[in-house]
């Protein structure tokens, strides 16, 4: 693959959990509705949004941990199917995720070691496979993410290294299977402010390095914004805005957007931008679809029509789309 293409792709992709009879409302919880997103070599993406957004759901998906309820996920052109003997593995040498909690994402129990050469050894990539080999590539990939010198840190064992550190392995045991798709969920929202910085650096440069595709799931868009190329926006489930990160940041078109960016302190902003829009309220209950647009029971823009009919995409700009009545030119 060149750089710029397409590596996952996402195409209307839902998701809804049931449980037994009765215990969702209305059928099931509609976690995320109609996800579709490109994941590109050697980009950022991050997905933006307050907590039960979809976000974490829509990972997962990517990620191959649930099949989607409708929809399609596609690897280099190829529909993804996790389901039959042996296929989630190969997935996972080309998708690999980074949780959020860097403390229970290790096993206690086992030596760094351990967690990196398992990956090595499954996935073939540890030469000859003697404990040698094993050893060296081990080491080197903790060198790769900045543990050096990385045999000093082989067996010493999780409660051992600080969280920062621990993330570190987290992602030095992702780069063992050599993926194309890194999917970062929330892979600094546990750390200490003073070295979130350095995770973001690292993972930024491994992107280059590795020409990776990388997804960035955050709840915290001034780190997207200078993290990321592009930005999607998800609220109720339902990406409602996507574009680049410095339109979506200093010009956000969608009110919930606008809502996000208001909460962040930011001398480069136009003065008034954003702050026009600070809505409040709680999110939705996803076990009940709405009829209009899901946030219109928070937005202070809501009309009659919004209420009555979801919002399709408009672009106003090239790249900037919005799902949102109030850039429908027609209606203007
Ligand atoms: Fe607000 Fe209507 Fe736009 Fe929804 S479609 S965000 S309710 S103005």
């Amino acid at each position: 693959m060149s750089s710029g293409e397409v590596v996952l792709r996402a195409e209307s992709v839902s998701k809804t959990f049931r449980a037994g009879r009765g215990f969702f409302r209305g059928g099931g919880l509609h976690a995320v509705s109609g996800f579709s997103l490109d994941l590109v070599r050697e980009r950022v993406v991050a997905l933006v949004g307050e907590s039960g957004s979809g976000k974490s759901t829509a990972a997962r998906l990517l990620a191959g941990l649930y099949a989607p309820t409708s929809g399609a996920i596609t690897l280099a052109g190829r529909r993804v199917s996790v389901r039959a003997p042996g296929a989630r593995r190969r997935y996972a040498s080309h998708v690999q995720i980074v949780l959020q909690d860097p403390f229970s994402s290790l096993n206690a129990s086992y030596s760094i070691r351990h967690h990196l050469a398992r990956p090595l050894l499954l996935h073939g990539n540890a030469g000859s496979g003697k404990r040698a080999d094993v050893e060296a590539r081990s080491a080197a990939l903790l060198e790769e993410v900045s543990l050096t010198p990385g045999r000093d840190f082989l067996d010493r064992y999780p409660h051992e290294l600080s969280g920062g550190q621990r993330q570190r392995v987290s992602i030095a045991r992702a780069l063992a299977v050599r993926p194309e798709v890194m999917l970062a969920d929330e892979p600094v929202s546990m750390l200490d402010v003073s070295i979130r910085l350095g995770i973001l650096r690292l993972l930024g440069r491994l992107t280059a390095e590795r020409r990776l595709a990388l997804l960035y799931i955050t709840h915290d868009i001034a780190s997207a914004r200078y993290f990321a190329t592009e930005i999607a926006v998800m609220y109720a489930g339902e990406m409602v805005e996507y574009g680049p990160s410095e339109d979506v940041t200093q010009a956000p078109l969608h009110p919930y957007s606008r809502l996000l960016v208001s909460t962040v302190p930011d001398p480069d902003r136009a003065a008034g931008r954003g702050s026009d829009t600070l809505v409040r309220g709680e999110p939705p209950d996803l076990t009940r679809r709405l009829a209009g647009c899901t946030f219109a029971p928070r937005c202070p823009f809501a009309m009659d029509r919004c209420r009555q009919q979801a919002p399709p995409r408009f672009e106003p700009s090239g790249g900037h789309w919005v799902r949102c009545w109030l850039f429908d030119e027609q209606e203007a």
